[in-house]
């Protein structure tokens, strides 16, 4: 059932999409990178643990490393090769993390390992979770949170509507367009595992206007038995954040600090529901992802299955990149991370990599005092007072940000973008909400200390 809606979330902004340089183009298998280096910092949660030894064989889809706790996945081979060195590893965040050096075998045919599958009639709600989290599944999208975690509805709540992300409102990217063009049957299957692990009565998957050809697709694709409504939104970012496109869909609104599951409904990101599909009647790991490799600065853009631990330098190598390359970024230039250091290698997380010539960054010469214009009140979607919050990050006054909902803001950019001071206001609040993490953690350990 196809339904355009003309209701969206109030407030955000319209960004230059730059999509058509990649939407039209299909996903291609990249090669096996001579060495993956895989950091067992991978997702939100405890780090996966390290199972295997220095000289050890693995082969492509083995489990290699398991999850410490709930709040946390293993990691499976992504390809077939001998484990060379567990050192540790730089990160996109700049910090060093246990890693595997995993070297590929020259000819191997890289079969995948399958393991025990999900049946998908008799499984119960806890084995397809489980399943799900022996999969190494977390939210493809770029948030990279266990999706079994994610998936749990908390005693005395209950899900009514399950909606599947197919937004994909950050410019450049185009991997979840290519998913429901090319995998619409995974998304399917996904969505009856999903059904069954939430308890929903309903599923809708929401996509923006800009993708009428993923519509058509989907719509002309949704099994007989299946009920599935497509509801298609206005463009608009930051729309595919999870509160924004609950309120466009559904007109609800998710609490302050609250969950999704606050208003009966789950949201799943469209790729890693396909992922769930393709791997749970498998029982396979998750080893490689749809990455989209643009920007003015790559020659071979497009949307490419790579292997998961594929080194950031071999990407760029193998793709071409300008000469006069001057940033590179993994995600989307929204909410995505510039890179410091190409030796780091692909996530799970990772969604897209842009690269940037000098004279397509636009740097500000100089950042102005605010000049009250309220353009970022305007833009932010959730209502916070940007502009305020701006002024008290300068003055440290962590605990008056506080007051004013800054750990509601989830850095969208959306104030920055239009700042025509150019004040790095979402630069400001991710630093001032680590620093607020840092000092509550450290309250409570003090607490736990006394008592
Ligand atoms: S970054 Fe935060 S404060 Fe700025 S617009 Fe987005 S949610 Fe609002
Ligand atoms: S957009 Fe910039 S200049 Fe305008 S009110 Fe907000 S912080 Fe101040």
């Amino acid at each position: 059932m196809l339904n355009f809606r003309t209701n969206t979330f109030k407030n955000g902004i319209h960004p230059p999409e730059h999509k058509r340089e990649t939407n039209g183009l299909p996903i291609r298998q990249f090669p096996f990178a001579p060495v993956i280096i895989l950091p067992m910092v991978q997702h939100i949660g405890a780090p996966s643990k390290i199972m295997v030894v220095e000289g050890q064989e693995v082969v492509r889809g083995q489990l290699i490393a398991q999850a410490d706790g709930y709040v946390s996945v293993p990691m499976h081979a992504p390809v077939s090769g001998t484990i060379r060195k567990i050192v540790n590893v730089p990160t996109i965040s700049g910090k060093m993390a246990p890693g595997i050096f995993l070297e590929a075998f020259p000819s191997s045919t890289q079969e995948v390992q399958e393991g025990t599958p999900v049946n998908l009639e008799s499984a119960t709600t806890e084995e397809i979770l489980q399943g799900i989290q022996n999969a190494g599944i977390v939210g493809l999208g770029g948030a990279a949170f266990p999706t079994h975690v994610k998936l749990k509805i908390p005693e005395g709540k209950h899900c009514e509507v399950l909606i599947i992300n197919g937004i994909e409102c950050e410019p450049y990217l185009t991997t979840d367009h290519r998913v429901m063009l090319e995998q619409a049957q995974d998304i399917f299957t996904g969505i009856r595992y999903l059904l069954k692990a939430t308890g929903a009565t309903r599923v809708i998957i929401g996509i923006e206007a800009n993708k009428q050809d993923a519509v058509d697709h989907l719509e002309a694709n949704i099994p007989n038995d299946l009920q599935v409504s497509i509801k298609v939104v206005p463009v608009k970012y930051p729309q595919g954040s999870e509160k924004m496109l609950i309120t466009s869909l559904l007109d609800r609104e998710v609490p302050s600090g609250g969950l999704p599951i606050e208003v009966h409904a789950v949201v799943v990101n469209v790729a890693t529901t396909a992922e769930i599909g393709r791997l749970l009647p498998h029982g396979r790991g998750i080893q490689e992802r749809v990455i989209t490799i643009t920007g003015p600065g790559i020659k071979k853009k497009g949307n490419y299955l790579i292997p998961i631990g594929t080194p950031l330098r071999y990407v760029l190598e193998q793709v071409g990149v300008d000469g006069e390359i001057s940033e590179v970024y993994m995600g989307g230039p929204m909410m995505g991370t510039a890179v410091s250091n190409l030796d780091i290698s692909i996530v799970k997380g990772t969604s897209g990599i842009l690269a940037f010539t000098e004279k397509d960054v636009i740097r500000p010469e100089k950042i102005y005092p605010c000049i009250k214009c309220g353009a970022c009140v305007d833009a932010c979607p959730l209502f916070l007072n940007p502009s305020r919050l701006g002024i008290l990050a300068k003055f440290e006054a962590y605990d008056q940000m506080t007051e004013h909902h800054l750990m509601d803001c989830f850095e969208c950019g959306s104030c920055s973008y239009v700042c025509p001071a150019h004040i790095p206001l979402v630069q400001y609040f991710r630093l001032s909400k680590s620093i607020v993490r840092k000092r509550q953690a450290a309250a409570k350990q003090t607490l736990e200390y006394v008592q």
